[in-house]
């Protein structure tokens, strides 16, 4: 054994697990992927006893940092304590179901999963249920999870698997257009108009990089899928309960889709998906009519407890004017610092979500990218093998590529930002 205890973790961890990891992304780092060993308010701490700034906040869901605010904490442990889960129903689903339903303009029913991708797979089942339609539209470099009908990437005249093992048969019935084009997605529609089930998409791409939407695309979005009786689909597993407050992307963007799909926040740390949308439609799932969904864990006491508390704090705490304004302040400050630096850089995100993109020959014309192959062409690896060690060194943990969003919670404070900001001043410089 050497006496570096992340390599030896690494080293027993490659033993048990896939290439050491449970999720790929977290395999990308070298030479090894960090191992954390606990995590306060918004740092966590390595293995190796290093602090570290976090900005990947679990990938999304921990809007109120690492550790769960007094209520939050109490609702968990009473729930344990009632014990773990029961496969009956229980109030604090339904306490939760009310406490979206309130707060979401286009959720009438909701059904709860235990993630993000069991909640698109489910909601564009039901789609194709409703609708006896086959194809969906999603956006290129979108991502809804690890399932058959969105590891697609390609074009509409080629759509093509994007991982081994899906059939070319699953990839035909999926159809990926460019987000915030209008013209494809309307040709999209000329073509297939009456095989279209749905259009899933982001309400911006967050999974790659942060792209927003521009003006009118959704209501394009929306406008089609009226036209062509197609569902639209909305997957708020990063945006809601983030983007918009309360109320969701959806709510700030303005747009009504038939369907939502939610994750991450809702679940305050704890596993969780869920499908909501108008009842009419929702009413299509089992029990109450024919498209299967089901499963164990489903409504879990313990994750809808913390949900419910974890919503509620925010609410009551003025968190999302919190975490926006850091936001603002951390997205104008990278602003400055690279107006100096270099003009191969955009600053990119809104309301607590950031990220500095390595974009290649940036035309001041067109400072923003606005499809996910515009980020694709940044300098990725430029972003992997040297901002992101050089923030490190500076205590900064980003994730490990270009393409995942970055994130603010309840916990940063301005002198983390103002701190961060000096990171990537000298990581930049
Ligand atoms: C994270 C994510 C998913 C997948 O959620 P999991 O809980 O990881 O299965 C789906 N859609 C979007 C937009 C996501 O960000």
């Amino acid at each position: 054994m050497s006496d570096d205890p992340t390599r030896n973790l690494f080293q027993r961890a490659s033993s048990t697990l896939v290439g050491g990891v449970n999720s790929p992304v977290r395999g990308e780092p070298y030479p090894y992927p960090e191992f954390i060993d606990h995590a306060t308010g918004a740092t966590v701490v390595d293995a190796e006893g290093t602090e570290y700034i976090d900005y990947v906040m679990g990938y999304g869901p921990l809007l109120l940092g690492h550790d769960p605010p007094e209520p939050v904490r109490t609702a968990i442990a009473d729930a344990v304590d009632d014990g773990v889960m029961y496969g009956f129903s229980t109030e604090p689903e339904i306490a939760l179901a009310e406490f979206v339903i309130d707060h979401v303009p286009a959720v009438e029913r909701l059904r709860f999963v235990n993630s993000g991708t069991e909640a698109t797979a489910a909601a564009v089942r039901l789609a194709r249920g409703v609708t006896g339609r086959d194809k969906i539209v999603v956006m290129q470099n979108g991502y809804h999870g690890g399932h058959e009908s969105f590891l697609v990437d390609g074009d509409p005249a080629n759509p093509k698997p994007d991982s081994a093992g899906i059939p070319e048969a699953f990839a035909e019935q999926t159809l990926p257009v460019p987000f915030n084009d209008a013209d494809a997605v309307t040709d999209v529609f000329a073509h297939h108009g009456d095989e279209i089930a749905a259009v899933l998409t982001e309400p911006l791409l967050g999974n790659c990089g942060i792209v927003e939407p521009v003006d009118g695309f959704h209501e394009t979005l929306r406008d089609l899928c009226d036209d062509y009786g197609a569902l639209l689909i909305f997957d708020e597993v990063i945006t809601g309960f983030r983007v918009g407050g309360l109320q969701c992307a959806q709510g700030k963007f303005g747009v009504e889709p038939d369907l939502t799909t939610f994750a991450k926040i809702l679940g305050g740390g704890l596993p969780v998906g869920a499908i909501g949308g108008r009842a009419e439609y929702m009413q299509a799932f089992t029990p109450t009519g024919d498209v299967f969904e089901s499963g164990t864990f489903n409504g879990h006491p313990v994750t809808m407890a913390a949900g419910l508390a974890t919503l509620e704090y925010a609410k009551a705490n003025d968190v999302y004017d919190h975490v926006n304004s850091l936001g603002e302040r951390l997205r104008s400050g990278l602003t400055e610092i690279v107006a100096d630096t270099n003009h191969e850089y955009t600053v990119v995100g809104t309301d607590s979500m950031f990220k500095l993109l390595f974009t290649r020959s940036q035309d001041d014309s067109e400072p923003v990218p606005t499809t996910g192959a515009d980020v694709r062409t940044g300098a990725t690896h430029r972003w992997a093998r040297l901002l992101r060690p050089a923030m490190k060194d500076h205590s900064v943990l980003l994730p490990p590529n270009q393409f995942e969003s970055q994130f603010i919670s309840a916990a940063h404070t301005e002198d983390d930002i103002d701190r961060t900001l000096e990171a990537y001043e000298h990581a930049l410089a």
